[in-house]
């Protein structure tokens, strides 16, 4: 266990120079306190969670303190926002402070998000709302709990400092974590500003620190770009299987990685609906629930045409090619264990077409279908569950072919089946209304409500006792928040 003046700093990112990013000092926060923290983040930087009630924790992640080891940099990049190239974007209100190194060897960045105006704040304040920090903070943790790639959240702080958006509110930081900040639009930006030297050294950078194994490979960039195509195809099969929808996937907003990366108005499905569109200001639908799927390999195309310096037209369409065959593997994979299935047949893909679209047309709760199914033997679940349906008729004929899939399937003790569907089909899931009703509380200064949902999702798939109301579907007020996308 570390204390908070012992963390081991390495910059790597900060030593590729000024034209990968500038040097910025956070803009401190007023009366910065403590709203919450993830025990689990504390825990990869080998924190004793103790530290974070400490006054030192709160001056260091609301900006007023810094290590001596820390370098902040704003970063530069550019993108494709909702289709069409912004030629200059970058860290507008967020600073990356230094990559931290664990007793694992794991690096970690860690990264300021709300810490003021840097030079790519375009018209921006460089803050970020206390409303938009906890949302942040609680799908970050939420997503990694279920097993969906995210970065990670190690607080939120608080303060008085008035921030103007619809209205006034209070602004307060969140220091997010990930293995690297670097989006598809960090080599967007080298390829069509044409600095191709940085733009090599970007790839390098990448390939070296997030890719070695690439290395081996005869054409190590084309690897790379394979490995990227892989893990997003793999990141937004877990997107659709869960029900996520992340709301503004531009490029810039897009992960090297491969993790859920920058969260605005993203929702978690309650009723399954496939069209659901979760940013009002999205009027087109061009990141509906059911296009993340398209806009994935679209994003990807994106980033493929930044990087035909160095790979073949061809074998970049080859790779991409990769994108929808493993996407819809991936996907019909978790679906399978989502019905408890444990072998693998033709039908399947059609037995949860028809599954969705009986859901679609009755408005079911995505979330507690799964788990409902999973609390009994099939033929039993399918009878308690079958109240949910509109279309009893459609729902019979649905239930009759899972029975019997069910049957072929094979072994299936109650109690296996029980624990194997438990273990894939969460209770709960971060809803809209249930950040909401933390949001409220916290912005009249009660932060228990916040940190009380941020433990119940971190065991998403355990039954908690005394926890029966977020388990629960939203309550009318609740089913059609919306969220501003102002943060
Ligand atoms: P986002 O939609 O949050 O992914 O942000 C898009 C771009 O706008 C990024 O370059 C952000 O850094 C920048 N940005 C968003 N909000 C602010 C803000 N309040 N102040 C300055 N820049 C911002
Ligand atoms: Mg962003």
């Amino acid at each position: 266990m570390k204390a908070l003046d012992e963390l081991t700093f390495d910059n790597r990112f900060a030593r590729l120079g000024d034209a990968f990013s500038t040097h910025v000092l956070p803009e401190p926060l007023d009366a910065p306190r403590l709203v919450v923290a993830s025990n689990a983040a504390m825990a990869l930087l080998d924190l004793d969670p103790a530290v974070a009630e400490t006054p030192v924790f709160a001056e260091l992640f609301g900006g007023h303190k810094l290590w001596a080891e820390a370098e902040p940099r704003a970063m530069v990049y550019s993108g494709h926002q909702f289709g069409g190239y912004t030629p200059q974007l970058g860290d507008g209100r967020g600073l990356l402070l230094g990559e931290v190194y664990n007793e694992a060897g794991e690096h970690w960045d860690l990264h300021l998000k709300g810490a003021g105006m840097t030079p790519y704040s375009r018209m921006g304040d460089g803050r970020a709302v206390l409303r938009s920090s906890i949302r942040e903070f609680l799908a970050s943790e939420a997503l990694h709990a279920l097993g969906i790639p995210s970065s990670r959240a190690l607080c939120v702080i608080g303060s008085d400092t008035p921030v103007w958006r619809e209205k006034q509110e209070r602004g307060a930081m969140v220091l997010r974590m990930a293995h690297s900040h670097i989006r598809f639009g960090h080599f967007e930006y080298f390829y069509y500003t044409k600095k191709p030297e940085q733009q090599a050294e970007l790839a390098e950078h990448v390939l070296n620190l997030h890719y070695p194994e690439c290395r081996e490979q005869p054409e190590p960039y084309l690897a790379m770009f394979r490995e990227i195509v892989e893990r997003n195809a793999e990141l937004i099969a877990k997107w659709q299987a869960y029900g996520f929808c992340h709301g503004v996937m531009n490029t810039d907003n897009m992960s090297i990685l491969g993790i859920t990366f920058d969260f605005g108005p993203f929702a978690f499905l309650d009723d399954f609906d496939a069209h659901f569109i979760c940013n009002h200001s999205d009027h087109e639908g061009r990141y509906s629930f059911s296009n993340q799927v398209p806009i994935g390999q679209w994003n990807l195309s994106a980033l493929a045409q930044a990087l035909t310096p160095f790979i073949s037209v061809d074998a970049l369409k080859e790779a991409l090619g990769l994108y929808l065959p493993l996407y819809q593997a991936n996907y019909l994979d978790l679906m399978r264990r989502r019905l408890g299935l444990t072998t693998a047949e033709d039908d399947d893909q059609k037995l949860v077409e028809r599954l969705l679209k009986l859901m679609q047309n009755s408005g079911v709760d995505y979330t507690l279908f799964f788990r409902r199914l999973g609390d009994e033997p099939a033929a039993l679940a399918v009878t308690r569950l079958r109240d949910d349906f509109v279309d009893l008729a459609g729902f019979d004929v649905w239930a009759e072919q899972y029975k019997a899939r069910v049957e072929r399937d094979g072994d299936n003790s109650e109690e296996q089946r029980r624990a194997r569907m438990h273990a894939v089909n969460p209770l709960y899931i971060l809803r809209n209304y249930l950040a909401q009703n933390a949001i409220a509380a916290a912005e009249s200064g009660d932060y228990s409500e916040v940190r009380r949902l941020h433990e119940v999702l971190s065991k998403p798939f355990e039954e908690q006792a005394g926890m029966e109301q977020y388990a629960q579907r939203p309550p009318d007020w609740g089913k059609h928040l919306e969220i501003s996308c102002s943060s």
